[in-house]
């Protein structure tokens, strides 16, 4: 845990969000500026800044698509369908550096990515 840091605050429970699924590893809770109907951030308890960060942390990565399934089923577009993202770094827009995986869905979603 890092003191300073938004999603180690939000992980707390030092920042309120809406709790959408979690287990004792991990956290989902809707994004604050959506850019899609469902825009959903999953989050791991502990910190660490990026994917490239997650060796020897893989069984985690995988909760946390499965906490994102889980909220895609919820949200009723695991029929249409969703995507699932991390960005990593500069050129990938990453602006928070406690690694989250972002659920995006409920329209039609560009290929590729801008
Ligand atoms: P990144 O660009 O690092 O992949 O994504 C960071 C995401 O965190 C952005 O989509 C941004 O809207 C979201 N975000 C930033 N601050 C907050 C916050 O305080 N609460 C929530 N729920 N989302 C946030
Ligand atoms: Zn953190």
């Amino acid at each position: 845990m890092e003191e300073s840091c938004l999603f180690c605050k939000i992980a707390r429970g030092e920042i309120p969000v809406q709790r959408l699924a979690e287990d004792e590893h991990a956290l989902a809770f809707p994004d604050l500026r959506p850019q899609a109907k469902v825009h959903v951030l999953v989050i791991p308890k502990e910190h660490f800044a990026s994917l490239k960060e997650a060796e020897g942390k893989w069984d985690l990565i995988g909760r946390m698509h499965a906490l994102a399934v889980r909220v895609a089923r919820e949200k009723g577009i695991d029929e249409s369908g969703f995507r699932t993202v991390f960005n990593t770094g500069p050129d990938a827009g990453q602006t928070v550096f406690h690694a989250h995986l972002h659920l995006l869905g409920g329209r039609a979603l560009g290929w590729p990515p801008g």
